[in-house]
């Protein structure tokens, strides 16, 4: 079997997400510390990636109060736009934003998609349990912004048939996986590399530069491997 090459397409993307910055003011769940960054890494990071944003495209899960102190004005300072993922149950709870946080978002032109009701994986659910996280969840805060949301972000990255099916069926437009690969411009299954705390300016860039040059399969390959958090 050969392996099919994808060169430095310019319809290839990089996805990078990033999570919490700086210090977590509510419990984190197990596993999650190695996706919070300092203020200053997150700072380093960000400066790295805004010397090229070219074919890259940037989300923040999980609703931290983090993304308006911190990744917010960062952004806006380099003028950046990111994806902010959220998650509804979170919402006004002590570390989590709030309902006004998010509409600053918005008005701020950050974009903003659902990251489920709970953060549970959405492959743990039942039918009537996925419509909460997939519909309802979705409903709840395009009532918050007065605009539709377009885009999910599956928590913890996890996926089945029964959920892609589900999302699809909802009219997502695109759904983000945490599947560390480059993804086609125009898929509606986007993979996305989740910054982790080891990761450094360097290392930022060369997952770039790499991800444009790597063989679909090969990353796919590489999924089995390595997952990561969302
Ligand atoms: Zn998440």
């Amino acid at each position: 079997m050969s392996i099919i090459t994808n060169g430095t397409s310019p319809r290839r993307r990089v996805n990078v997400c990033f999570h919490g910055v700086g210090r977590p003011r509510r419990d984190l769940e197990p596993g999650e510390s190695r996706y919070w960054v300092s203020e200053d890494d997150f700072l380093r990071l960000l400066d790295e990636l805004a010397e090229d944003t070219n074919g890259v495209s940037l989300s923040v899960d999980d609703g931290n109060v983090s993304d308006v102190e911190i990744v917010l004005p960062a952004l806006l300072d380099r003028g950046m736009r990111a994806t902010f993922f959220v998650v509804v149950d979170r919402l006004g709870r002590p570390g989590s934003l709030t309902r006004t946080d998010v509409r600053q978002l918005v008005a701020s032109g950050m974009t903003l998609g659902n990251h489920g009701w709970t953060h549970e994986p959405w492959t743990s659910f039942d039918d009537e349990e996925l419509e909460r996280e997939v519909l309802e969840a979705r409903a709840a805060l395009s009532v918050l912004t007065g605009e539709a949301v377009r885009t999910a972000a599956l928590p913890r990255g996890q996926y089945n048939r029964a959920v892609l099916r589900a999302a699809r069926s909802a009219g997502y437009a695109t759904l983000f996986t945490s599947d560390r690969q480059s993804a086609s411009a125009d898929s509606w299954l986007q993979a996305r590399f989740s910054v982790h705390s080891g990761v450094t300016p360097e290392s930022l860039s060369r997952i770039v530069r790499d991800a444009n040059r790597l063989p679909r399969r090969v990353g796919s390959a590489m999924n089995t491997l390595r997952k990561s958090w969302s």
